[in-house]
């Protein structure tokens, strides 16, 4: 049904603005500051949409919460996350492709898939840390 319909565009144009990953609550409180009156389950529930309809990838951060991103590509992909600044870089993986596939039907799977994110603390942030 079409309920909602602005809500989950302005929430798919947030998310489409939005370099890195960013959770309900950090885009709840971008679009707040936009001067939206959106609310924070609308929010939650139109990411969920746009994670399930495939227009924006979803993972886990190391903390548990639930992130989404509005991908630059629809094919199967990784990322690598700075935890600090949420700086995201799409990456390959055919080294993981091959593992995942060889080490499933050593084991007697069928049809493996696999979720592979790196978390980590990107270059900007690694030389202010040193610095
Ligand atoms: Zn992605
Ligand atoms: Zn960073
Ligand atoms: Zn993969």
């Amino acid at each position: 049904m079409k309920r909602n319909t602005w809500q989950r565009e302005a929430v798919r144009e947030a998310l489409g603005t939005t370099d890195g990953f960013v959770s309900a609550q950090g885009l709840h409180a971008a679009l707040r500051d936009g001067g939206s009156p959106i609310g924070l389950a609308t929010v939650y529930r139109a990411l969920s949409d746009l994670a399930d309809g495939g227009e924006a990838d979803s993972l886990q951060s190391m903390e548990g919460e639930a992130l989404y991103r509005a991908c630059s590509t629809d094919g199967h992909h990784h990322h690598l996350i700075c935890r600090n600044c949420g700086l995201t870089v799409e990456i390959e993986a055919d080294a993981v492709e091959t593992w995942a596939t060889q080490v499933a039907s050593a084991n007697g799977f069928s049809q493996p898939q696999h979720i592979v994110d790196v978390f980590g603390l990107c270059a900007a942030c690694t030389r202010a840390t040193t610095a």
